[in-house]
């Protein structure tokens, strides 16, 4: 990967979501990295702390947090860009699909119990293209059978052009508090090639409707960097968004990905290739926009305006913490022991405190698992139904290779970082001792940095963020 290719691929939604959100299926999660001016201007005002707020420790009790992903699958078109595990077109399995995720959550209530659960995120997808009555049945499970934090964050992901006013009107009923949705453009031109369903207007009524329903803490995501997009087109996409004055944004570079109709048509010529270096720029400027609008980039792609407007269900996934995730290809990571309930960690194919065969195959034990769902709505719902564990890939993770994680999703957070607290809690050893001789190497050359109390990547590290990524990848 070169480096604007990299660039690209740091400040895209999938990249993202992949290597986040939902978090990887190879057994080291290769890192993004962010090159070019747009990583100089990501760095800028890093001097000091945040003088807003700082991003959330721990959790509120003490307690190691924990997090459930919900996929739901549906959407109510395909968009062309979008490599998701996601199907258009299949309303007439809603409703058993409901059934088997209930069912499939109300497993891991079980074998979560005694565990707190701190973030929720309903996401995929589109979920609120579901009726009333099923999203009912899944929220109402979350809050009846987990035990969640007082403090509990519970987002749901939306998108423009579905009925919205009595859906977010329910979520927000049912306990919800935080919605992210999926604008991604204030140009028409742009909303059409996307392949989205709605128009801008459609966004704005939307927006409304969520504050109207009582949502303080809206998510509005936008994308960068398309072909024959403008650099005016896309200042005046922010300048809309930050007209709305949402508490966060997500800013995400469209990458393509292999086979979607997206490719499909930059291989045929149909449409130009992004342009990376439009992109940088585009990046860079949104930087000091957001900046001087009043947020805080706390991520390479997020931005927040206010105490308490991170999304604290991604940092979960930032900071290597815990999460379970249902549905199909959802993928969970926890430490072992996992203190799950029981001996072994229900219907899955290991024992809790046990390597697992990955590690075992590498002659190391396991320090942490993460496994994931087969993909198919209908392989999944039939599984499910006949109360078959739907896992089909799992794998240990070693000490190492869980310390390089560490450190290659922490230094996503632009300003976070890596604490080194936080680490030698995490991993039983300090940062120093796991990985001194880097350290000091990287730290010589400039390209990370320490204030005692925690390491990040500065300017110049950002600039060569994957040379230095691989410094800790075993
Ligand atoms: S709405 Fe989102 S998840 Fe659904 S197809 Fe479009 S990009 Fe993919």
């Amino acid at each position: 990967m070169n480096d604007l290719a990299a660039l690209r691929s740091a400040y895209s939604k999938h990249r993202a979501e992949e290597e986040e959100a939902k978090v990887p299926e190879a057994s080291v999660v290769m890192p993004n990295s962010m090159t070019g001016s747009a990583a100089g201007a990501a760095h800028s005002g890093r001097g000091q702390e945040s003088s807003q707020f700082a991003t959330p420790a721990f959790s509120a009790t003490g307690e190691e947090p924990l997090g459930l992903y919900i996929h739901i699958p549906f959407c109510a078109r395909k968009c062309p860009y979008c490599d998701f595990n996601t199907y258009a077109r299949l309303e007439p399995l809603y409703e058993a699909y409901t059934q088997a995720l209930c069912r499939e959550m109300g497993r891991w209530a079980a074998r979560l119990a005694g565990r707190t659960v701190h973030t929720v995120f309903l996401g995929g997808g589109t979920p609120t293209v579901l009726n009333s009555g099923q999203l009912k049945c899944i929220l109402e499970l979350v809050h009846d059978r987990f035990a969640l934090a007082a403090d509990v964050e519970i987002s749901c992901e939306a998108n423009p052009g579905i009925e919205d006013r009595g859906q977010f009107a329910l979520l927000h009923s049912l306990g919800v508090n935080r919605l992210s949705m999926g604008v991604q453009s204030f140009q028409e031109e742009e909303l059409g090639f996307l392949g989205r369903i709605h128009d801008a207007e459609d966004a704005l009524r939307a927006y409304e409707a969520a504050v109207d329903a009582g949502f303080a803490n809206i998510n509005l995501d936008f994308m960068f960097g398309l072909p024959r997009q403008s650099v005016t087109a896309w200042h005046d996409s922010l300048d809309k968004a930050l007209d709305l004055a949402p508490r966060h944004v997500s800013l995400y570079s469209l990458i393509v990905e292999p086979d979607t109709p997206l490719a499909h048509w930059v291989e045929t010529g149909q449409t130009p290739a992004p342009d990376d270096d439009m992109a940088a720029e585009m990046y860079e400027t949104a930087m000091s926009r957001m900046g001087e609008a009043g947020y805080e980039q706390y991520e390479v792609s997020n931005w927040a305006r206010g105490a308490g407007y991170v999304c604290r269900h991604n940092l979960l996934y930032w900071r290597n913490q815990e999460w379970v995730g249902v549905g199909p290809g959802a993928h969970s990571h926890m430490r072992l022991p996992s203190g799950l309930r029981g001996e072994s960690i229900g219907d899955l194919p290991f024992k809790s405190g046990d390597a697992c065969d990955g590690a075992e195959r590498s002659g190391s034990p396991a320090v942490a698992v993460r496994w994931s769902n087969r993909k198919g709505v209908q392989g999944y719902i039939k599984r499910v139904g006949a109360g078959e564990s739907p896992v089909d890939f799992h794998e240990g993770i070693t000490a190492e290779v869980s310390m390089g994680e560490t450190m290659m999703l922490g230094l996503r957070l632009v300003r976070e970082g890596v604490p080194l607290a936080r680490f030698e809690a995490m991993h039983g050893q300090p940062l120093a001792d796991a990985f001194g001789p880097s350290l000091d190497r990287l730290q010589e050359e400039g390209l990370l940095e320490s204030d005692g109390e925690r390491v990040r990547l500065t300017g110049k590290g950002l600039l060569v963020g994957n040379r230095v990524f691989s410094e800790f990848i075993a």
